[in-house]
């Protein structure tokens, strides 16, 4: 499943895929697509909205 996360180094939006059988609540890190920069994403499911919504902050 995708889903979209802002990095917090340089603002702009990447796509991760998110292993839903992980559970509804993750934390990861996954690097930027732009600046590189590590984000330390916290994942949860929107139960309401039927996706994941993620947090991202720098390691
Ligand atoms: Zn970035």
């Amino acid at each position: 499943m995708t889903a979209g996360f802002q990095c917090a180094g340089c603002g702009e939006w990447n796509e991760t895929t998110v292993d839903s059988s992980a559970g509804m609540q993750q934390n990861y890190i996954e690097d930027c697509q732009v600046c590189c920069k590590p984000n330390l994403l916290r994942v949860t499911w929107d139960m309401s909205a039927g996706e994941y919504t993620i947090y991202a902050e720098l390691e």
